[in-house]
């Protein structure tokens, strides 16, 4: 199996003691390909020059998560827009509305998110999303910008069935994580994700958060991997009623046509 981790924070400082071994097994559990999260300017930063440092391995999203949409000021645009065009850039954000945690006030959430979206048009690179509690005000500035963006993908959606069909009507692409592992508040996704199309559908661990909860043993540190994708991948296939190894290669293929990656040049 090849996979193909989408959504890994792995310039988050939780990986610093032990990045390469975290890197090492990833390419042991068959995730040959991974995109690093960029959730602020300065994690962009941290995302661009781990994936120097790993061409053809690792890529990174350019973007502000709007938990720190406060910070992006008009002043700050230019640079986070020069960051996007990096060719190590496959994506804009991660970007989007989180009315759960409201660590920004809305009306910044909303100037960000838009501001965003435009560098996506601009750059044309799709845009990589994240919604939480604020579905109605994100389609709408969504569907506001649609006609310019190259693609998007709402990445750890846990939402239902009406969300996932907003977001596929709106050519958007869905990211699963270890959510759908959860027995129980991962439940309603293993119906939901059936209706997504093989096209559509990518899978992510959102390392360090999210670690799968069947996974045995459990690992002491709580600390999520893309080394564990393989357990999202077998969640999704026992939902869909497919085999792991058919869910790996769609999953993998509609990851490297949406980011516009090559095949690992190590394979
Ligand atoms: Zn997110």
């Amino acid at each position: 199996m090849q996979l193909i981790d989408i959504g890994a924070n792995l310039a988050h400082d939780s990986f610093d003691a032990d990045r390469d071994a975290v890197m090492h097994r990833a390419a042991n559990a068959g995730v040959v390909q991974m995109v690093v999260t960029g959730s602020s300017v300065e994690a962009t930063q941290r995302a661009i020059e781990l994936s120097r440092a790993h061409p053809g391995v690792l890529f990174a999203t350019a973007g502000v998560h709007p938990h720190h949409a406060a910070d992006l000021t008009a002043e700050a645009l230019p640079a986070l827009e020069a960051l996007a065009r990096d060719p190590a850039v496959v994506a804009a954000g991660e970007c989007g509305l989180d009315y759960f945690r409201d660590f920004s006030p809305r009306d910044l959430q909303r100037r960000a998110f838009a501001w965003q979206l435009e560098i996506a048009a601009k750059t044309g690179k799709p845009v990589f999303l994240h919604q939480r509690d604020a579905h109605d005000d994100f389609i709408a500035i969504l569907r506001e910008h649609r006609a310019g963006l190259p693609g998007g993908v709402a990445h750890c959606f846990t939402a239902g069935e009406e969300e996932r069909d907003a977001y596929l009507e709106l050519g958007l692409a869905i990211g699963i994580t270890g959510w759908i592992n959860d027995e129980r508040r991962g439940q309603h996704l293993r119906e939901v994700v059936r209706g997504i199309p093989p096209d559509r559908l990518m899978i992510e661990t959102d390392a360090p958060y999210l670690l799968p909860r069947d996974i045995r043993p459990a690992p002491k540190s709580r600390r999520n991997e893309p080394a564990f994708l393989p357990w999202v991948v077998r969640a999704v296939a026992a939902a869909r009623g497919e085999t792991p190894e058919v869910v790996a290669g769609y999953t993998t293929a509609t990851a490297r046509a949406f980011f516009k990656m090559g095949s690992d040049p190590n394979c």
